[in-house]
């Protein structure tokens, strides 16, 4: 372990070395005898997190009614020295435990608003659902695997070979175009919503008004990069009874709405729906006067069951969009998964040369002053686009937030009962005054604690795999 003491904060997803069995668990028998629990407990606590937030400072309990001071909390009094709390970064390549936590957030928000629970109805498995995915048009002809077999290079490329997704002819690629595009993504699919609005509205004869009174448009949508490194959107849509007939209730919408109807629609607002590109006020053929999705557009009937055409019971496409919500454009396109600072840290990346060429398009784009507004430089790790990974209307189901507080409600609930079964309960939230003050003072794991996360988290996994190993068992007794 000596070259852990010269390196006090390891690299995040350097696959941390954990402690050999025999030292574990002879230190995992003494934690549980009640010795030294205190470091054990705060890190087992950040459920796995590769890279926490440490935080100094202090928090006091007082007596709302009296002033007494109940408890207090010094940051430097625990066991780490300071407060840990989880990253929650969302990337898996970040973070694959606060990934993990926020795939199956989505997983459940999204089959909430498609089989009901969480506040949904159960309903609204009979209203007109369809999965669909809007694509980017073309930027040039890129290495892909067709139908057909044989690229138009004229080989056939195996499947995961580095050059798919990769210009033909980088030098007539359109760079700009493809950054442009994925930067104005975000609002070209804003776009295409009121032109849905729009459709749906005059599929029933209504304007515009009285399509919004009565049909509510609820979606919720994850944005996917394609190995060229352009943005696709997938999305669950469903269509609901809207305010003037079921106020702010998800209730079905008018029986003349089918999913024929909604698939209809979708068809028509992906092909209408058009943003401005800077091209047109600056006068500069170089750069795109207009946008719009590519014509590939797919849409899929959602069922409890699975169609014919496709993947589409409400779990795999639950299970779809959850997948995508934790990961960018590093996966797919093979860029980074942080903020570049300077265009001279491109250097030290293993970057395919397509990816490089991306970013340093934004880069260069980003420099130009009519473009500013874009943000292009803060955004060139995500190759342009600075929307949101996954988002969802008003309506769709529950949000993140509400699941969220659930589960830390839970944890306190569970805090609580297992402070009072040791005879020292926690001070009652209601009549309780917390006044606290928290100030970042780093990130990430000493040496020390690395190995006993990296320990517990190993523990954890074989506990797991047991688990799953004694139920497959049951379940063949059985
Ligand atoms: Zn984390
Ligand atoms: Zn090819």
């Amino acid at each position: 372990m000596t070259e852990g003491s010269t390196t006090p904060l390891p690299t995040p997803l350097a696959t941390p070395p954990t402690l050999d069995e025999e030292t574990w668990r002879s230190l995992a028998r003494t934690a549980r005898d009640g010795r030294t629990p205190g470091l054990f407990r705060q890190l087992a606590r950040l459920g796995g997190c590769t890279d926490p937030i440490r935080l100094d400072g202090h928090r006091a309990d007082f007596d709302a009614a009296t002033g007494e001071i109940l408890r207090t909390l010094h940051g430097g009094d625990l066991a780490a020295g300071a407060l840990m709390v989880r990253c929650n970064n969302r990337r898996a390549t970040r973070c694959p435990a606060c990934a993990e936590t926020y795939r199956q957030d989505t997983y459940h928000l999204i089959t909430a608003g498609l089989a009901g629970g969480k506040g949904v109805p159960a309903e609204v498995t009979a209203h007109p659902r369809v999965f669909a995915t809007l694509t980017a048009p073309s930027f040039g002809p890129v290495h892909n695997r067709p139908d057909s077999g044989r690229c138009r290079c004229g080989i056939r490329h195996d499947d995961g070979a580095p050059e798919l997704g990769t210009p033909l002819d980088p030098d007539t690629y359109d760079y700009p175009g493809a950054v442009l595009w994925n930067a104005h993504a975000g609002a070209l699919w804003a776009r295409f919503t009121i032109e849905l609005r729009r459709a749906l509205a005059a599929s029933l004869g209504l304007t515009q008004r009285g399509g919004a009174g009565v049909i509510r448009l609820s979606y919720a949508k994850v944005a996917e990069y394609q190995r060229r490194g352009a943005v696709h959107f997938h999305a669950v849509i469903r269509l609901d009874a809207g305010p003037w007939i079921a106020g702010d209730d998800i209730a079905p919408p008018p029986g003349a709405l089918t999913t024929d109807t909604l698939d209809a629609a979708i068809r028509t607002a992906a092909s209408r729906a058009r943003v401005a590109g800077p091209g047109a006020d600056l006068d500069d053929p170089g750069l795109p006067d207009v946008f719009r999705f590519g014509t590939q557009v797919d849409v899929r009937p959602i069922a409890g069951a699975a169609f014919e055409s496709g993947p589409v019971t409400d779990r795999a496409v639950a299970g779809y969009i959850a997948k995508y919500a934790t990961k960018g454009a590093e996966t797919a396109t093979g860029t980074l998964d942080r903020r570049l600072r300077h265009l001279r840290d491109l250097d030290h990346q293993d970057l395919t040369h397509h990816a490089r060429r991306l970013v340093v398009t934004c880069w260069e784009l980003g420099a130009r002053p009519d473009l500013e507004h874009l943000h292009l430089r803060k955004w060139a790790h995500m190759l342009g686009f600075r929307g949101h990974f996954s988002s969802k209307s008003r309506r769709y189901s529950t949000t993140l937030g509400a699941l969220r507080a659930a589960r830390a409600a839970w944890q306190d609930a569970r805090n609580r009962a297992a402070a009072e079964a040791a005879g020292h309960p926690l001070p009652d939230p209601d009549t309780t005054l917390v006044i606290a003050h928290w100030a970042y003072a780093g990130h990430g794991y000493t040496a020390g604690e690395s190995l006993i996360s990296a320990s517990l988290a190993r523990t954890r996994q074989l506990d797991r795999a047991a688990a799953r190993e004694a139920l497959a068992d049951q379940e063949q007794e059985d």
